[in-house]
Parts: structure tokens; C-alpha cells; sequence
């Protein structure tokens, strides 16, 4: 049974992104695979170095694993730092990883400019550690948004070389999974591009917000002043409402606003109002599910307990093979 890996960051709550970009996939996936998903607290130090809430933002995101439809006896759910492990590997990866290929990362330019008083080695070995959570389970298919494509070139590129470097076929190549054809990026309500968590407010959607307070997003959604000629293309700024909305509505909802807009008669107050409807609709019962599990504290620590044992497991058995291929014996 091949092996899937694929994690996220414990920076705050699930979005639309996140779920249509990663947690989708991981739903279905697990009936079929050896799957493993953990909850990315070291990554997040990268830009939160200091979290006061980083505990309750762990237990959130496992909440809404859970909550989503991630079944702990079919997956293995971990914690990344209950997992010293793939701290380790991380160590052994970073030693033939080159300050130049990390440098040419878009991912590192753009923190780079996003939090210039920060720019940290955490940030610039990022695509290492996410190359050591994949590889530390000897993964194949990771299923990431299509932001995540140039870290999966990264992490071949870093199997690739430890395996020549140390004359070892253990590290497969992995790659980025998603079970539609493409790699999904779900853009931001501000028109910023892309859905996500410090974007700034009213760029995401949360999966646990309120009917209120994804009616009020959604009605501030970026648009501009409407088409001018039948059929013209949509600026980016328009995208996000057609591509959120062509993910959570039913076909004929997309393709009716979609009409108006090709014969240019769209009023996109009435299309944000069925979009925020039909968000509410599509995130309810999660949201009601995140509720019930949140007080579940007995369930959550089981959880987390026997997930991080089972992922230890198999990371001790990959790191034992990596030590002694670099020649640490012990005496
Ligand atoms: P992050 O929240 O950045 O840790 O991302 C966790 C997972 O969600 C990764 O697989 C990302 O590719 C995916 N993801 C985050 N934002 C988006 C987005 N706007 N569209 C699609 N996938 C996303």
C-alpha cells in the first residue's frame, strides 16, 4: 500500500484553501492508503516564533481533522513535534542542502518581504523540514494545494541527492496529489490571490466562522465594476468569488452567475449573497462537529497519543537506515 504524508500549519484556524487544497484529498485518500497527517507546529515558529497560543492552535487544527473526517483508525494523525524524528532528519538533509536552490524559493521571497524583520534560517530551510516530514515516512504522494508544488521538486531533489550521496535507495520520489487533475489554489476574498491564514483579515474563510461572519466577508469580497463586453475574461480580482463559488455551489448556481456575467447583466450583490449561503450550507456541519469535539479532551489526547506512537514507528525505522548509511554506528 503506498505511503501519503501531508500535513498543516498550526497557525490558526482551517480555511477553504486548506480544506479544498489538502483535507478533501486526505478524506479520501485514507480508505486506500497508508496515510499519515500531522498538525505542523515547528514549521509554524517560521512565522510565529512566539505563539502564546500555539497549544489551543494545535488542538484546533486536530479538532478539525477530526471534525472534517479524518478517521484515527484508518489514518495516523501526529503532532510534527512529537516526532524528534523528522527534527533529526531535518539536521542530516540540511548538510546537503544549498543556500542558493533555498534562496531561489518563491515561497522564502515572498516571507521575505512579508516579514522583513524576520527572515530567519527556520524560513530559508522551510522546503527541508517539509522534505523531512515526507521523506522520514518514505512517502510518495503528498496531498498539497498547488502552492506547495515547487517544495515537492525540493524534497525529490533532496531524496535524490541523500540516496546518490550515500549509495542507498532509500528515499522514493514524491509527488504532489490531488484527485481531481489538477493541483487546486483557492484564491482570497480580497483578491489577493490565494486563500490564507496571515493574509490579513477578510481574505479567508474560516471552516468554523459563523453564519454572520461569512455573510459579512463574503459581502466585502473584492469585485470591480462589472463586465463591459459579453464573454470577456475575468480579471483575477473577479476569480474569487467564481472559484470559491464553483466549489461549494451546485453546477447550475455556477453556471447561471456565470452566464450573467458572459451576457453582462450580473448583479454581484446577488451572486456574493447565494455564495455566502452556500458557504454556510457547505461548512455547517463541520462547524458544528469542530464545536462538539472541542470539550472532547479525553478523545483529543487519545488521539494524539496513539497517532504520535504510530508515527514514531515508522519514522525510527527510516532514521535508523539513514544513520547507518552516513556511517553513525554505534559501539
Ligand atoms: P498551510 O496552511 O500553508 O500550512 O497549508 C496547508 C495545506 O493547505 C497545504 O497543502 C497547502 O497547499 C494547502 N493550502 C493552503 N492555502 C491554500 C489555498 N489558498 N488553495 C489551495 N490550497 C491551499
Amino acid at each position: 500500500m503506498e505511503t501519503v504524508v501531508s500535513g498543516i500549519r498550526s497557525t490558526g484556524m482551517l480555511h477553504l484553501g486548506n480544506y479544498f487544497g489538502a483535507v478533501k484529498n486526505f478524506i479520501k485518500m485514507q480508505h486506500d492508503y497508508n496515510c499519515f497527517f500531522f498538525i505542523a507546529d515547528y514549521h509554524s515558529l517560521t512565522t510565529h516564533p512566539a505563539s502564546a497560543d500555539l497549544h489551543a492552535n494545535v488542538k484546533q487544527v486536530l479538532v478539525e481533522y477530526l471534525a472534517c473526517g479524518i478517521d484515527p483508525g484508518k489514518s495516523t494523525i501526529y503532532i510534527q513535534s512529537d516526532l524528534p524524528e523528522t527534527a533529526e532528519l531535518y539536521l542530516l538533509l540540511n548538510m546537503n542542502a544549498y543556500t542558493g536552490e533555498l534562496e531561489r524559493s518563491v515561497t522564502f521571497k515572498e516571507k521575505v518581504k512579508a516579514q522583513p524583520d524576520n527572515v530567519n534560517a527556520g524560513l530559508l530551510t522551510y522546503p527541508v523540514l517539509m522534505a523531512a516530514d515526507i521523506l522520514i515516512h518514505r512517502a510518495v504522494k503528498v496531498p498539497v494545494g498547488k502552492d506547495q508544488q515547487q517544495h515537492l521538486e525540493m524534497a525529490r531533489t533532496f531524496a535524490n541527492r541523500f540516496n546518490r550521496m550515500y549509495k542507498i535507495e532509500l528515499f522514493p520520489e514524491s509527488f504532489a496529489f490531488n484527485f481531481g487533475t489538477d493541483l487546486v489554489k483557492v484564491p482570497g476574498l480580497d483578491g489577493s490571490g490565494k486563500m490564507g491564514k496571515s493574509e490579513g483579515e477578510g481574505n479567508a474563510i474560516f471552516l468554523a466562522d459563523s453564519p454572520d461572519v461569512i455573510r459579512k466577508k463574503v459581502m466585502r469580497a473584492v469585485t470591480d465594476a462589472g463586465p463591459t463586453q459579453p464573454n470577456q475574461k475575468k480579471p483575477e480580482a473577479i476569480e474569487n468569488i467564481f472559484s470559491i463559488m464553483k466549489l461549494v455551489s451546485p453546477d447550475q448556481t455556477f453556471r447561471h452567475f456565470d452566464d450573467t456575467y458572459n451576457n453582462c447583466t450580473i448583479r454581484y450583490g446577488d451572486m456574493k449573497k447565494q455564495l455566502a449561503e452556500d458557504i454556510i450550507a457547505f461548512t455547517a456541519p463541520l462547524r458544528e462537529k469542530i464545536l462538539e469535539l472541542s470539550s472532547d479532551e479525553k478523545y483529543i489526547h487519545r488521539v494524539a497519543t496513539e497517532g504520535a506512537a504510530k508515527a514514531r514507528e515508522s519514522a525510527r525505522k527510516t532514521m535508523s537506515e539513514a544513520r547507518k548509511a552516513i556511517g553513525f554506528l554505534s559501539f
